[in-house]
């Protein structure tokens, strides 16, 4: 794929001039000289979108096709490249060009690849700023009335949360790993209620990142104790790691994938894709879990009670082996929006063997791909009478029709990768 130059400035009253930019993900470190793979997919147009509040998000088009506009977004201490990581065999990125999808990755303002990672935001910021903005700003861009979403993690915690305060103009939504509702282990547990983000503020580290050598940050000195000290955290013997990124990962948001689901390349670049979380969004973290479902930051009630606000088609994604948010989470929350709207609209399916944003950069993240489009293009046949099943890259099964007799069935339940 060759650098491109031809992307003219959006229409929308948050979006300003784009600039040219290559197909190469964005690394953000000058450092940084790993030779990657050229991504299967058009050459990326940027644009930058300014919030109510002055923040400047990025929005990174892909002109894949004209299915429709997808806006993909990623979680806390992350950016939007776990979406197109070319270590992989096919990313979420060129699964979706390749099945004609406009896909639009939007780094919102927690985003590690943005500066304005650097200052102190909660949850409810980037549900009621970032995404009404950037939803605007794709529908402005497109013309279309409303667009899907694939939202992971806090991606998806806020997704929903700008859902529950009126966030207009979606037409259905893919969530991985967690929705309204949260349900944790007992260690996340313990760690919660021994306030650890607390602590944090209390020793003046604004924030923990999971980058070493050189991006100790506030760690400074007491970097390599702290490292030291994370190799007592006990694992599964097969998810024992010597890589100090990856136990700092581990420290700050529980076992996030399963090492087998990781290729070899992928695991050596964690250092590329995880980077720093406030304390102030850890925190509020920390009160949606000890509350069970979505709160605002000050601990009030304020998402939950307006679940008719997610009357629309959306598909829930969750690991089998997530220990960082438990299944039992998508679950509550299916029955929760059930109850409201009954059980038509919404889809939830359990992967064997994968954990949580494993989902999303696995050796076959094919498997979350196909959800998404399996979704999208299950809405297309009921409205234009055209599209087709899809099939998952890793084990080619047709999921849409899996997915019927799962349901018929009453299992909910996906066997992929
Ligand atoms: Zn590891």
């Amino acid at each position: 794929m060759s650098p491109t130059g031809s992307s003219a400035p959006l229409q929308g009253s948050h979006m300003t001039a784009t600039h040219p930019a290559s197909s190469a993900p964005y690394t953000g470190d000058a450092r940084d000289t790993r030779v990657r793979r050229p991504l299967r997919a058009p050459d990326p147009e940027l644009h930058t979108v300014t919030t109510s509040d002055g923040v400047e998000l990025r929005l990174t088009h892909y002109a894949g096709g004209h299915r429709g506009p997808v806006l993909l977004t990623h979680g806390l201490g992350v950016s939007s490249r776990i979406f197109s990581l070319d270590t992989i065999r096919t990313n979420v990125l060129e699964y979706l060009c390749a099945h004609g999808f406009d896909v639009w990755l939007l780094d919102y303002r927690v985003s590690i690849e943005l500066p304005s990672s650097a200052r102190q935001w909660t949850a409810d910021d980037v549900a009621t700023k970032d995404y009404p903005a950037a939803v605007d700003a794709v529908r402005a861009a497109t013309g279309k009335r409303a667009i899907h979403a694939l939202v992971h993690c806090y991606g998806s915690t806020t997704f929903c949360m700008a859902m529950l305060a009126g966030l207009e103009g979606i037409a259905s939504a893919v969530c991985s790993q967690i929705s309204t509702h949260v349900i944790v282990p007992w260690t996340t547990r313990a760690k919660v209620h021994t306030r650890m983000a607390d602590m944090l503020r209390l020793a003046q580290l604004g924030a923990l990142t999971a980058r070493v050598d050189g991006y100790e940050g506030a760690l400074g000195p007491l970097k390599r104790t702290y490292d030291q000290s994370l190799r007592l955290i006990p694992f599964p013997a097969e998810e024992r790691c010597d890589s100090a990124v990856c136990r700092r990962v581990s420290f700050m948001y529980g076992r996030l994938y399963q090492h087998d689901q990781l290729d070899v390349a992928t695991h050596a670049t964690l250092h590329e894709l995880f980077g720093v979380a406030s304390t102030t969004a850890l925190e509020h973290l920390a009160t949606i879990i000890r509350h069970g479902r979505v709160v605002a930051a000050d601990g009030e009630d304020r998402y939950v009670p307006r679940l008719e606000r997610m009357g629309i088609p959306l598909t829930f994604i969750h690991g089998e082996r997530n220990v960082c948010f438990l299944p039992a989470s998508t679950a509550a929350t299916v029955a929760a929006l059930s109850a409201v709207h009954g059980p038509e609209r919404f889809e939830r399916h359990v992967v064997p063997n994968y954990g949580h944003i494993d989902c999303i950069f696995g050796k076959n993240a094919a498997v979350m791909c196909s959800r998404t489009s399996s979704r999208i293009s299950t809405r297309r046949r009921r409205s234009d009478g055209g599209g087709r099943a899809l099939a998952c890259l890793s084990c080619g099964r047709r999921w849409v029709r899996a997915a019927r007799r799962a349901s018929a069935s009453g299992t909910a339940r996906q066997r992929c990768g």
